[in-house]
């Protein structure tokens, strides 16, 4: 068993200072549901854990009629039963309670969730395995492995890992924001620049530097949280990731025209993905099963799909299409 360090401060402003002051490679510590995983696959491996999950100033909530804030310390439950949320901006609730279990959602953060890592067995399943992102240099055991669950999008020569999460993707179709502290201060930061696609180091995940801790996500208020939904498909209907999912979100004008569209695609990328050339091929139109389709089509037309996952492309279509229709009929309420 390898010893590590366990610090409990008692503010934000504390758990700065500690991480500031720790060893190089201290992890902050949240629900524990990723990290503790990954310590005993000796893929992480902190000389100490700075263990945020108590601190009251990390767990507020708040939704008003510009925006909405969560806490990064709210836990996944609460966030997806809040009532606003469930009203107001469905995708973002149905995301979250698609995600994992009852009772890792009553313990995961929604700040933890963001970034957790990917689930390729190749990473996860012992250091024998050529893995570029868990010993860089080795190579990539999946391009030539067992692929059927990894991205079409967004991939390189060097990894093809799927960003296993499903709140980054309906925050992403939102506008989220994260506001980030540490020793320099806070800072802003768009969801959609928190994570990064592999290139030729895929052991960058995303741009927080280690110094960092998220303090809250904002969501901009938008009318077309309303008609939004988030459609995850999978090998089995709970407790699974995504082989497909697709958040969505439209608004419609008096006369049934799309005005706003927002798709964020997961399960099949190296981040959480934004399909804005689709969500552009329906502003102006009817949303009908033909033009949804075609969004859906557009989504993925660049899509490079690993060779045993091919079928997820029409999957990926099918998944954009009906979360598109059923957003639709929200949106038309
Ligand atoms: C069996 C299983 C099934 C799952 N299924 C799904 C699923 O279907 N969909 C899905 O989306 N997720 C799924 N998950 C992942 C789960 O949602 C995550 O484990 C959880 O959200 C992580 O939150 P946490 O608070 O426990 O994070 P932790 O494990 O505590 O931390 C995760 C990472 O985030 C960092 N971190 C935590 N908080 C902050 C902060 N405020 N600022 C900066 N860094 C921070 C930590 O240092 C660590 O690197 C599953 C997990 C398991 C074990
Ligand atoms: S896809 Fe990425 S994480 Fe998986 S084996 Fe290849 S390099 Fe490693």
């Amino acid at each position: 068993m390898r010893s590590f360090a366990y610090v409990v401060p008692d503010s934000v402003a504390g758990a700065v200072d500690a991480l500031a002051a720790a060893e190089p490679g201290t992890k902050l510590l949240a629900g524990g549901t990723t990290l503790y995983d990954l310590m005993k696959l000796g893929i992480e491996a902190p000389p100490a854990v700075i263990d945020i999950h108590r601190l009251a100033e990390l767990t507020e909530i708040s939704t008003d009629e510009d925006e909405l804030s969560f806490g990064a310390g709210a836990k996944m439950a609460e966030v997806a039963d809040h009532p606003v949320v469930r009203r107001d901006y469905p995708a973002l609730s149905e995301s979250l309670w698609r995600a994992a279990s009852q009772q890792l959602r009553n313990m995961a953060t929604v700040g933890g969730n963001l970034l957790q890592r990917t689930r390729c067995g190749y990473f996860r399943g012992g250091a024998e395995f050529p893995c570029n992102k868990r010993n860089p240099g080795s190579g990539c055991a999946a391009l030539e492995g067992l692929d059927r669950t990894h991205a079409l999008l967004g991939t390189s020569d060097t990894c093809i890992a799927t960003y296993p999460g499903d709140w980054a993707v309906a925050l992403i179709a939102f506008d989220a924001e994260l506001d980030v502290v540490g020793p320099a201060g806070e800072r802003t930061l768009p969801l959609g620049e928190l994570h990064v696609e592999p290139g030729d180091n895929p052991l960058l995940e995303h741009t927080l530097t280690p110094d960092e801790l998220i303090l809250r996500i904002r969501v901009p208020a938008t009318p077309a949280g309303r008609g939004s939904t988030y459609h995850k498909i999978r090998d089995r209907e709970s407790y699974a990731f995504a082989l497909t999912s697709a958040a969505t979100a439209v608004t419609l004008d008096a006369q049934g025209m799309v005005t706003d569209c927002r798709i964020g695609l997961g399960g099949v990328a190296t981040r959480p993905w934004r399909a804005t050339a689709a969500e552009r091929s329906l502003i102006g139109e009817q949303l009908t099963m033909e033009t949804a389709r075609h969004a859906g089509e557009v989504a993925f037309a660049e899509a490079r799909p690993p060779r045993t996952g091919a079928f997820r492309v029409e999957l990926g279509i099918r998944t954009v299409t009906d979360a598109l229709l059923t957003a639709g009929k929200r949106a038309a309420r």
